[in-house]
C-alpha cells in the first residue's frame, strides 16, 4: 500500500472496495440535497423536515426536557440547531457548526428597469465573489416577498427542466479590447451585475413597454408588485445542478459546497447518532460569508439563547451555569479550506496547505495579516482531535488556507471560543472556492460525515 502521496495520506488508497462504494452512495443524497437547497432558506427546510422524520421535535414547544430527546430550534427560517439531549446538561455540549449561506446576488430593493429593449433586475452582491464568474452563466432565482399584509410567497424560478432561467450579459471580446486590459477585478464592475429578465414590449405602451410586461407577469403568476421588492429577499444563483465530476466519477462539482457539504455531512452524522452521552448540537448558521452578522449569524446570542433554554428546561435556572456549560464545551466550526490547486501552484505553501481526497482538514488557525482573526486552536484540544480521528480511521490532514500574507479568511470559530470553549476548524478541502462550480471529493465528503459522527459521539 501506498503509504502517502504528496506528504499526504490519499483516502483511496486506505480503504476498500466496500468503503469506496460507500462514499459514492452517500455522494448520491449530498446531489440531492445540493440541488433542493440553493438559499440558507431551502436548506433550513430541508433540514427541519429531514430531522422531524427522524423524531426531533421544537425545543419551544416542550416545557421540559430530559436526557434523549431530539430537538430542533429554528430561528426565522435560516439558523437551525438539531439537539440530542445528553446524561448531564451540566458537561458542557459537542457541537459541529457549519453554515448555510453561500455567496450570490441579491437583488436590490427597487430592482426593475428597462433600458436598450430590455427589462433587468439590478443586484448587488453577497459574499466574496469574482464578478466575473456570473456573467454568460444561467441563473436561477430564489427568495421570498413578503407582501404588507404580511403573506409570504416563495418564489424559484430557473431549476425546473422546462423553466426558462435568467443571465447577465458579457461583452464580446471583439470589443472588449479595453475591457481585457483592465485589472480583473474591474473588468466586471458590482454594478454591472445586471439581470436581463425580458425583451418583449407590451403593445400599444410608448413608455416602460418592457419593464411593464415584466410586472404584468410577476402580478399574474405571483401577487407581486413594484413596491413589494422592498421587503423581498430575492437570490440569483446558478441555474445549473450538482453534478459528478471526473472521467472517474470521484469528485462532486457544484455551487454553494462552501458550506453545504459541512452542513450535509454533519447533518447525516447527527441523524445517525443513538443516545450520546454528552448533549449534542448540531448548528446551521447563517451570515457566515458576511463576517457571521444580524440576528440569524453567529455574532448574535444565538447559542447562548439556545443554551439558556435548554439548561432551563432542564430545570437549571442559574444563569451563571449557563456560562459554565458553553465554557467547558467542545467544538468543531465545520467549514471549508482550499486545495492545492495544480493550476495556481503559486499561492499554496504546499507542505502545509490542504489536498483533496487527503482527508477531512483540520485548520488550526485561519485569519490574516499574522494571524488577525484567527481563533488558533489550542493544542491540547488539536491532540485530542488527533487522537479520536486516528482511534475510529477517520482520514484527516492538516491545512493552512494557503501561503503567509498571500490572503486569508475566517470562519465561525472566533465566535465559538468567545464563550471559552475549545474549537477548531474542520472539513473539505474545495477547489474554486466560492466560484459558481466548487468541487470536493467524494472520499473528503465522507471523512467529514465520519469525523463529525465520531466528534459527537466520543468528544469528552
Ligand atoms: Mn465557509
Ligand atoms: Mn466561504
Amino acid at each position: 500500500m501506498i503509504e502517502k502521496r504528496n506528504n499526504r495520506p490519499n483516502v483511496w488508497d486506505r480503504v476498500d472496495d466496500r468503503m469506496q462504494a460507500a462514499m459514492h452512495s452517500f455522494s448520491q443524497g449530498y446531489l440531492d440535497f445540493l440541488n433542493r437547497a440553493k438559499t440558507e432558506r431551502e436548506a433550513i427546510e430541508y433540514i427541519q423536515q429531514k430531522a422531524q422524520q427522524y423524531g426531533f421535535t421544537s425545543l419551544e414547544a416542550q416545557n421540559s426536557i430530559k436526557p434523549g430527546d431530539k430537538l430542533f430550534v429554528n430561528q426565522k427560517g435560516k439558523l437551525m440547531a438539531l439537539i440530542i439531549v445528553g446524561q448531564n446538561p451540566l458537561d458542557g455540549f459537542n457541537l459541529v457548526v457549519s453554515h448555510v449561506d453561500t455567496p450570490r446576488l441579491d437583488l436590490k430593493p427597487r430592482p426593475l428597469y428597462e433600458a436598450d429593449n430590455l427589462a433587468l433586475f439590478k443586484t448587488h452582491y453577497y459574499g466574496g465573489i469574482k464578478k466575473y464568474q456570473w456573467p454568460a452563466i444561467p441563473l436561477a432565482l430564489h427568495g421570498v416577498v413578503v407582501k404588507k399584509s404580511g403573506e409570504r410567497i416563495t418564489v424559484c424560478i430557473g431549476e425546473k427542466e422546462d423553466d426558462a432561467v435568467l443571465a447577465i450579459t458579457d461583452l464580446l471580446p471583439h470589443l472588449a479590447k479595453d475591457q481585457m486590459e483592465k485589472k480583473m477585478n474591474e473588468g466586471i464592475k458590482g454594478e454591472d451585475l445586471n439581470i436581463v429578465v425580458g425583451s418583449y414590449p407590451l403593445p400599444d405602451l410608448k413608455e416602460d413597454a418592457f419593464k411593464q410586461h415584466i410586472l404584468n407577469l410577476l402580478q399574474q403568476q405571483y401577487g407581486i408588485e413594484e413596491e413589494d421588492f422592498a421587503s423581498a429577499e430575492l437570490q440569483a444563483v446558478p441555474a445549473f445542478k450538482a453534478r459528478e465530476v471526473g472521467l472517474d466519477r470521484s469528485m462532486i462539482g457544484a455551487y454553494g459546497q462552501d458550506d453545504r457539504v459541512s452542513a450535509y455531512t454533519s447533518l447525516e452524522a447527527v441523524l445517525a447518532l443513538k443516545q450520546p452521552v454528552r448533549t449534542v448540537i448540531c448548528l446551521f448558521a447563517d451570515k457566515e460569508e458576511i463576517g457571521s452578522t444580524g440576528n440569524t449569524g453567529l455574532q448574535s446570542l444565538a447559542l447562548e439563547n439556545i443554551a439558556a433554554e435548554l439548561l432551563t428546561k432542564s430545570g437549571i435556572k442559574d444563569y451563571y451555569q449557563v456560562r459554565k456549560t458553553l465554557a467547558r464545551s467542545f467544538a468543531l466550526s465545520a467549514d471549508v479550506n482550499a486545495a492545492v490547486d495544480p493550476s495556481f501552484p503559486d499561492v499554496f505553501e504546499k507542505m502545509n496547505c490542504s489536498y483533496l481526497s487527503a482527508g477531512v482538514v483540520l485548520t488550526k488557525y485561519t485569519g490574516s495579516r499574522g494571524k488577525a482573526e484567527a481563533n488558533d486552536a489550542n493544542p491540547e484540544f488539536v491532540a485530542s482531535i488527533r487522537r479520536l480521528f486516528d482511534e475510529a480511521g477517520v482520514v484527516w490532514q492538516v491545512g493552512e488556507l494557503g501561503k503567509v500574507d498571500i490572503g486569508g479568511g475566517g470562519t465561525v470559530a472566533q465566535y465559538l471560543a468567545c464563550y471559552g470553549m475549545e474549537v477548531v476548524d474542520c472539513g473539505v478541502a474545495v477547489l474554486s472556492m466560492h466560484s459558481p462550480f466548487e468541487i470536493v471529493s467524494k472520499a473528503d465528503i465522507y471523512m467529514a460525515y465520519q469525523a463529525y459522527r465520531v466528534f459527537m459521539e466520543k468528544m469528552s
